[in-house]
């Protein structure tokens, strides 16, 4: 009978069931070709005082060397410096930005240190939003600078946060996907990293600062996410640096006393850090669609777009496009009017004050008349 597949009623959607392979579940597997081929676009921020150890994480992190010019204490505002590669393995192309700050923290007033952090963020926004409302427009091969992940360096002072990270992480949350890491963590004891972690995580739960949470919801990966969303934030260490051990080379930091091996777990969270970005790297990509979201609803509003108008009706983009014209040149009649009013007013008060003194050009002759 046609209706012995028939399951059930489903939003008016019925769901059916396959008498025989029919073929459309190859779909994922078309996906997956597809973006092999297209590539994949992951974009890092590093906020951190200068020497906190950026270049040496990122090095460490995606175990190339990036060659970056060192630079001063000396700048008179925090700049950004973004650098972009090509990165593969196996088949998979990577193309990974990496932008750092430059001269975080080296001013006298710290005040508005993360303001270019910020404006460089929504700039990203932006430009994704023109390309979007572009009439040809070619978001596929576009090259998405939009931050994905925040790597957040905290200096292992082991005392609390400073100012200027509470400042910065509380403008950047509702923007970008924070990730905190303490930075240089060799130079903290074992026992002071474990209520150092402690104490940052109390101090950003009660400054309201939301940093990014591994997601718990994919069973994959959620045992392993609900442990590190416990062990926040990572300590890192990073070396430009192989070193020869045994007969291996291995990426470290030599000291008088010993060797920290980047890649041991029980030195250093680093190898963690690269697991779980690797691992969540489209949940990342994903909450960053969200932040623009939210970025491309402001702006959208600001311009005076809306989906529902008066009575709840839905308004098209066109009707928008069309009232906003028609308020400009309403708007310019109403400029040309009052030029060509003022205008008026001018010559006739011209033309008063010419009289008047017409009128006082001829009475001397008339005085001279009558004496
Ligand atoms: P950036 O200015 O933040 O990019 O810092 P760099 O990565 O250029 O590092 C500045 C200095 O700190 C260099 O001498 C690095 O060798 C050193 N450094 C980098 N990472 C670490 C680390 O994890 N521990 C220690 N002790 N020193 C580090």
């Amino acid at each position: 009978a046609p209706d012995a597949g028939r399951h059930a009623q489903n939003d008016g959607c019925r769901t059916l069931s396959l008498s025989a392979h029919v073929g459309f579940d190859s779909l994922p597997d078309q996906l997956v070709r597809k973006s092999i081929k297209h590539g994949f676009c992951f974009n890092v921020l590093c906020i951190g005082e200068t020497g906190i150890g950026k270049s040496a994480l990122m090095s460490s992190l995606f175990n190339t060397n990036f060659e970056d010019a060192p630079s001063t204490h000396f700048l008179s505002s925090v700049q950004l410096r973004a650098q972009t590669c090509e990165l593969q393995e196996s088949n998979v192309l990577l193309k990974l930005t990496i932008v750092k700050t430059v001269g975080f923290g080296d001013q006298m007033n710290k005040a508005d240190s993360y303001q270019p952090i910020v404006d460089y963020i929504d700039a990203q926004f932006e430009a994704y939003l023109k390309e979007e409302l572009k009439v040809i427009r070619s978001l596929f091969s576009y090259h998405d600078t939009r931050i994905h992940v925040c790597l957040y360096f905290i200096s292992p002072t082991g005392r609390c946060l400073k100012t200027i990270d509470l400042l910065t992480m509380r403008s950047l949350d509702s923007k970008v996907n924070i990730i905190p890491v303490i930075g240089k963590a060799d130079s903290i004891s074992k026992a002071e990293l474990e209520e150092f972690k402690k104490k940052i995580m109390s101090e950003l739960i009660s400054n309201g600062i939301q940093i990014y949470q591994f997601p718990t919801d994919d069973e994959t990966v959620s045992e392993i996410n609900t442990i590190i969303n416990g062990h926040l934030p990572f300590a890192v260490v990073g070396s430009m640096e192989k070193v020869k051990i045994g007969n291996k080379m291995v990426r470290a930091r030599q000291y008088p006393w010993g060797i920290v091996k980047v890649e041991n777990e029980s030195h250093c969270d680093t190898v963690k850090l690269r697991r779980m970005l690797c691992t969540n790297m489209e949940d990342l990509r994903e909450k960053t669609c969200a932040y623009y979201e939210l970025y491309r609803r402001c702006r959208l509003e600001k311009l005076g777009c809306r989906d529902i108008g008066p009575e709840n009706k839905p308004i098209s983009l066109q009707e928008v496009i069309e009232a906003k014209r028609l308020k400009f040149f309403l708007e310019m009649e109403r400029k040309e009017e009052e030029i060509k009013q003022r205008f008026v007013q001018r010559v006739n008060e011209k033309a008063a004050m010419l009289e008047e003194a017409e009128q006082q050009a001829s009475m001397p002759v008339c005085l001279e008349f009558v004496f």
